[in-house]
């Protein structure tokens, strides 16, 4: 049978578009279905937007430490319109670099909401396109908990285009997103209460990152109700007045559930299909991206793994380079890092204290608590943390977390070490580069 395309990907997104933009260098015939803008969660409603409002609030810090370096600011203020306006000005030009990216590979751009129909077709509005293979890749969508009034939440997707700043906000949850907003909405000027179920944020990372993090958060002004869920919502005058299940009672401007994120996989017609999904949606894939019909791919939030950019476009490069390059490659065996750009950050490569134990480690555990150069001539008394995970026999590092200024920078280069199985001799044989914070990784005793 002739199909319309070789490989045709549902969902413009970082996944989306790299495997189709992949899989279009090496001849193949690749279009591509999007139903909203070109560029995905991560360039339009996540990273990158959020990443923009985190450099712009961070500034904060900046002025507050500038006395102690002798300089005289006065009337410093943030215009919130200002900066969310100089965001979506940046996010249109991403999303017009995304467009021309997809064009300059020759992958046809097909708008409307795709939903399956057999194997190998796909309705899009009053069109049906053919393909000999298909690639899911339509990301996530934020959950709101079913509680009375959870219509008057917000979610991420809100909270990056808010075009008044509130007093008053209610975070609730304490995973990446929730402590990154309640970051940048503390930064602004806002009170701000974090609400979650447990007694630390970050559920799933080291435990002593989690402490420092939980720590740092209070001392930066951010209220920490732990142990609580919010009963419910309901509006009072402009306000929202905000139920908790300890009976105590928030007023304020915005509620925002940042309670995670589901696999977009609605009204796809997998069922129909007979593509396999698990308890949340998501599509159940092996280690090379292969649903349970054999001419169907699914990569990124999608299919629920990593539910990180770099590991999508790792993903959906692997999808092409194996069906297109003759190039096998899986994605299962990488040691994924991950940043939090809470204020302070968090870095973080390979296994937190408790995984390792969990998984039979014997271990040696190096840690330092300081402060940061920066912070004696500012005043500033938050502390950087820094933790070595080491399997004791072998002396590999199995993990390295950080919780500081430039987390992220310093952690993607340990990343490397970590990937190349890298031990402690060999951390304490690498020159420290001084003065910096990272060079206190090299030297842990
Ligand atoms: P997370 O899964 O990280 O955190 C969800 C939070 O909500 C947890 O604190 C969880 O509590 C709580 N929660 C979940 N369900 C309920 C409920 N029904 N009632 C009350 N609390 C609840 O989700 P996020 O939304 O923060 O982020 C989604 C994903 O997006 C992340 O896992 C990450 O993969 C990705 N992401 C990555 C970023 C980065 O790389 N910097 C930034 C932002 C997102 P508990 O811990 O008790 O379960």
């Amino acid at each position: 049978m002739a199909y319309e395309f070789d490989l045709l990907t549902i969902g413009a997104g970082s996944g989306g578009v790299a495997g189709s933009r992949r899989a279009a260098a090496y001849g193949p015939r690749v279009g591509i279905i999007e139903e909203a803008r070109i560029g995905g969660t991560c360039v339009l409603r996540g990273c990158v937007p959020k990443k923009l409002l985190i450099y712009g609030v961070d500034i904060a810090d900046t002025l507050a430490d500038a006395a102690g370096f002798g300089w005289s600011i006065d009337g410093a203020s943030l215009d919130w319109r200002k900066l969310i306006a100089a965001k979506d000005n940046e996010l249109d030009r991403l999303h017009g670099i995304y467009v021309s990216m997809l064009d300059k590979a020759g992958v046809a751009r097909i708008e409307g909401r795709g939903v399956l129909v057999d194997p190998h077709t796909v309705q899009v509005g009053d069109r049906r396109v053919t393909a000999e293979r298909i690639l899911i890749a339509t990301g996530g969508w934020p959950t709101v908990p079913d509680i009375p009034g959870k219509e008057l939440m917000i979610t991420s997707n809100e909270a990056l285009d808010l075009k008044n700043l509130p007093e008053r906000i209610v975070i609730y949850g304490a995973g990446y997103i929730a402590v990154e907003f309640a970051g940048i909405f503390r930064a602004a000027g806002c009170t701000v209460d974090l609400v979650f179920r447990g007694d630390q944020v970050l559920r799933g990372f080291d435990g002593e990152v989690r402490a420092h993090l939980t720590d740092s958060l209070a001392a930066r002004g951010i209220n920490l109700l732990p142990g609580r869920t919010i009963a419910s919502v309901a509006e009072e005058g402009a306000a929202r007045r905000v139920t908790l299940s300890d009976g105590s009672v928030i007023l304020a401007g915005q509620v925002m559930a940042a309670t995670g994120r589901a696999p977009n996989t609605k009204g796809l017609g997998l069922e129909a299909v007979g593509v396999q999904t698990g308890a949340q949606g998501e599509i159940i894939v092996d280690n090379w991206s292969r649903t349970s019909v054999p001419s169907i791919y699914a990569v990124g939030d999608v299919t629920n793994r990593f539910n990180l950019t770099p590991v999508a476009i790792a993903e959906a490069r692997a999808v092409a380079e194996t069906l297109y390059n003759q190039n096998p490659m899986s994605v299962f065996e990488n040691i994924v890092p991950t940043a939090v750009f809470s204020r302070p950050e968090v870095g973080t490569v390979g296994l937190s204290e408790e995984a390792a134990l969990a998984a039979s480690h014997t271990l040696d555990i190096y840690t330092t608590r300081f402060r940061p150069m920066k912070n004696t001539i500012s005043g500033r008394a938050e502390r950087t943390f820094m933790k070595l995970v080491v399997d004791q026999p072998s002396q590999r590092v199995l993990g390295a977390h950080m919780v500081g200024p430039d987390a992220a920078e310093i952690v993607q280069g340990l990343a490397v070490a970590l990937t190349c199985g890298a031990t402690k001799q060999q951390f304490d044989r690498t020159i420290g580069l001084h003065p910096s914070a990272a060079e206190e990784f090299v030297t842990l005793r």
